[in-house]
This record gives structure tokens, C-alpha cells and sequence, in this order.
């Protein structure tokens, strides 16, 4: 028997996902030609499937950080920190992202899955509980298996329910350790980290959150969740990453406790891997200092989110439960949002096809994320798009598009 027996049910899938000619989960761009355009099979498409929030792949100043230190530091570190040691961009990065939190340390991971995985598991030790919201990210639940704490899962965004597993451990010894995420990446949602801090509180626990699609998105300061729900106090470890916001690879761990470090010697997806490369480390560090100077692109992303969500929900689709840069839209069944994906491919939209087990309740989901550098016009060309090939599918109906026209009608405007 082929030592690939195992993966035929996945075959299977691959298969159906492939009969519109497309897979969706092996897209080849021709080419990335800016934050909102790309080419794919030689057509234009524009890009709204990249969580590329802020828009700064591109940005000038993060690209001349990069080449110039590229040129200075060569390719790669070609180690682990604690065996090939700590560069100054390495350590002058975790200073920054210490201040920019407003915590005492800071450690930076070679990617954000790794950030999870090396805090998680390292804290989470043999007598330890680790409570985790239902619908986290694959890095936390990877996180919990190579941690050797027990792990107790919670209802999705449910302080209640959280509060009485907690107390249902009563008086058994270990850390009681609360992870949660600042927004949701499949249906964009935020978690409810007011009543989950108040939990934290009562229990004494610690809490660990995720801002992997927060960071540089909410927050007069682009601190994220934790900053806008004003419960920073409350947390005692950020996680996110340098693979969204901030455009480039990497990963963050933050934190204002006593003794944090330790957790470089005790983190084995910290130790055992190759640190970033100083040019990577350079560009990062440049956009940290462009959104620490700079709040409107965080501001814009958030009107961004807002125009699309605001638009497809005119449209009658049904979306996820609050408007933020990821916006998702529910499709009736698995079939139809293969179908409906890959027909915005060809009106030349982007964007990217969820399905179960990686959404939550087993959703079909076409999940799209503006970000800062979309125009208008584009937001509102990919609503179109998205409601034509909606209609076509039958996944809404004419109903909003003709009470729109009918509307245009009597105000003289030009029905779209
Ligand atoms: N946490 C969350 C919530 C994520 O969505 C992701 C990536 N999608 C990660 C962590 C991992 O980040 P990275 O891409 O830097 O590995």
C-alpha cells in the first residue's frame, strides 16, 4: 500500500475543488504588481484575498530598508540565535515592538505560527490549563499539541462559558492560561475581550491574544483589539506577526512580566530554527515606524472594511457578524463557493475560498480582506462583481440590485 494512502480522502477533494479548472488552493500568480494588483493565467485580477491590511509591500521606504541592508548583512543568518547569536536589527526590532506596546520585552519568532507555537507551549507546562476559544487559529491548537498542559476548549467568543470551565478545574493546582485572538480571520469578528479580561481577573488566570489580524487595523494606535477594547492591563502576552500588517515574514511575542526571557531558552520553535534575515528584520522594523508615525492607514483600512462590508450587505448577502478589513460571505453549500470563487476569478477579483475544517461551524466561506491602498472604485467594483456572479448563482436575489435601480430611476442617477 502507497505510504500515500492515507491523504485519498483529501485527494478526493482536491479533485472536486479542481473541476472548475481551477484549484483553488494552488493559485499561480504571473505576477504581484502592487498591494491591490496581480496577474493570474495573464489576466489582471484585482487583490482581495491578501490580509495585506495596510498596504506596505510596496511601500518605498520598507523596500530601501530591505536592499540596503541586504547589501550590508548578506542573505540570511543561516541559524538560530542561540546558536549563530543575536544581530543588532534582531534586538533593536524587540526594542521597538516593546515600546510600541508600551510593555518591557519583547521577542521576535521566524513566523507567527512559530510565535505561537514556541509562547504557548513553552508556558503551558506538565500541571498547567490552557483554555482556548473553539475557533482558534491552526497555530494554537498546534501550539497546544506540543505543549504538554491540559486543554480545554471554549464556546466560540463565550466569556459565560469560559468563566464555568474555569471554574470547574475548582481548586486543582497549575496556571490557569486564557488564549484568545483579537480579530477572527475566517469571519472577521471580534472577541469579546472586555468580559474575557474580567474573567482573567476573577480567576486569575493569564491571558494570551492573538492580534495576528489586528495589529496596525484597530486601536487609535494601531495596537489592536487590546488597545480599542482599553483591556492592555489586562493582557500579559500579545502575539502576531510581521506576515500581514506589517508586509513581510516573522513573528512577535510581547509581554510586561518579569522573567519573559527565559522563554528564549525554553520556546524550541524559538530555538531550534533560523532567525529572520537581517533585511526582512529591516523592512519590518520600517513599517513598525511608518504606522507609529502615521494612523491613517489604519483609519483607511477600517473605512475600507466598512464600504465593503456595507456594500455586500445592501446587496443581501449574508456576512459575518461585524465589519472589520476581512469580510466574509456565508455561501449556501460547498459546491456553490467553488463555483462562485472561481467566476469572480475570471470577472478578474481575487479573493480567497474557505472551507471546512479550517472555517468554523463547518461554513462555506468566500473570505475577502481589503486593505489601506483600495480605492473606492475598487471596492466598489469588486461589490459589483461579487453581486453579479451572486445573482447568476442565485445566492441572492435581484431584489436590492433592482430596489437600487428603481431608486436611481426616480432620482435621475444612472443605475450603476
Ligand atoms: N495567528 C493567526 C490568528 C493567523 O491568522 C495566522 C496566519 N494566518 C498566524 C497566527 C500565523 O502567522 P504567520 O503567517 O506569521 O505564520
Amino acid at each position: 500500500m502507497s505510504i500515500f494512502a492515507k491523504f485519498e480522502d483529501i485527494q478526493k477533494t482536491l479533485a472536486g475543488l479542481s473541476q472548475t479548472g481551477q484549484n483553488p488552493l494552488d493559485v499561480r500568480f504571473d505576477e504581484i504588481r502592487s498591494p491591490v494588483e496581480g496577474f493570474v493565467g495573464g489576466r489582471r485580477v484585482l487583490l482581495f484575498g491578501t490580509s495585506n491590511y495596510l498596504g506596505l509591500t510596496f511601500d518605498a521606504d520598507c523596500i530601501e530598508a530591505g536592499v540596503q541592508m541586504l547589501r550590508r548583512s548578506g542573505t540570511g543568518t543561516t541559524g538560530s540565535r542561540i546558536a549563530n547569536g543575536t544581530y543588532a536589527g534582531h534586538a533593536s526590532l524587540e526594542q521597538q515592538l516593546a515600546q510600541f506596546y508600551g510593555k518591557r520585552s519583547a521577542m521576535v519568532f521566524s513566523t507567527g505560527y512559530q510565535a505561537n507555537l514556541g509562547l504557548i507551549s513553552a508556558l503551558a507546562g506538565r500541571d498547567d490549563h490552557l483554555f482556548i476559544d473553539a475557533d482558534s487559529h491552526a497555530s494554537i491548537y498546534d501550539a497546544c499539541r506540543l505543549s504538554s498542559a491540559e486543554i480545554i476548549r471554549f464556546r466560540h467568543n463565550d466569556a459565560d462559558d469560559l468563566a464555568r470551565r474555569i471554574g470547574r478545574l475548582k481548586d486543582r493546582p497549575g496556571c490557569r492560561i486564557i488564549v484568545t485572538e483579537g480579530i477572527y480571520s475566517m469571519l472577521g469578528d471580534t472577541a469579546p475581550l472586555r468580559e474575557i479580561a474580567a474573567v482573567k481577573r476573577e480567576t486569575g488566570s493569564y491571558l494570551i491574544v492573538d492580534e495576528a489580524h489586528s495589529m496596525g487595523v484597530l486601536g487609535a494606535r494601531g495596537r489592536g483589539l487590546c488597545e480599542a477594547a482599553d483591556v492592555e492591563a489586562d493582557v500579559d502576552f500579545v502575539v502576531g506577526t510581521f506576515s500581514k500588517s506589517l508586509g513581510a515574514v516573522g513573528g512577535f511575542a510581547v509581554s510586561d512580566l518579569e522573567g519573559f526571557d527565559i522563554l528564549r531558552v525554553a520556546a524550541r520553535p524559538y530555538m531550534f530554527t533560523a532567525s529572520l534575515p537581517p533585511s526582512i528584520v529591516a523592512t519590518v522594523s520600517a513599517a513598525l515606524t511608518r504606522i507609529q508615525r502615521d494612523g491613517s492607514l489604519g483609519a483607511r483600512v477600517r473605512t475600507n472594511g466598512q464600504r465593503l462590508y456595507d456594500g455586500l450587505k445592501k446587496a443581501g448577502f449574508a456576512l459575518g457578524p461585524q465589519p472589520n478589513p476581512v469580510v466574509a460571505v456565508k455561501m449556501p453549500d460547498r459546491d456553490t463557493a467553488v463555483t462562485f470563487w472561481k467566476q469572480l476569478l475570471d470577472e478578474g477579483i481575487y479573493l480567497n475560498l474557505a472551507l471546512p475544517p479550517a472555517t468554523p461551524a463547518s461554513m462555506a466561506l468566500l473570505r475577502s480582506s481589503v486593505n489601506a491602498l483600495h480605492t473606492d472604485e475598487q471596492i466598489d467594483c469588486a461589490i459589483a462583481a461579487i453581486s453579479r456572479v451572486g445573482m447568476r448563482l442565485g445566492v441572492i436575489n435581484a431584489a436590492p440590485a433592482k430596489q437600487r435601480a428603481e431608486r436611481a430611476e426616480k432620482l435621475a442617477l444612472p443605475a450603476e
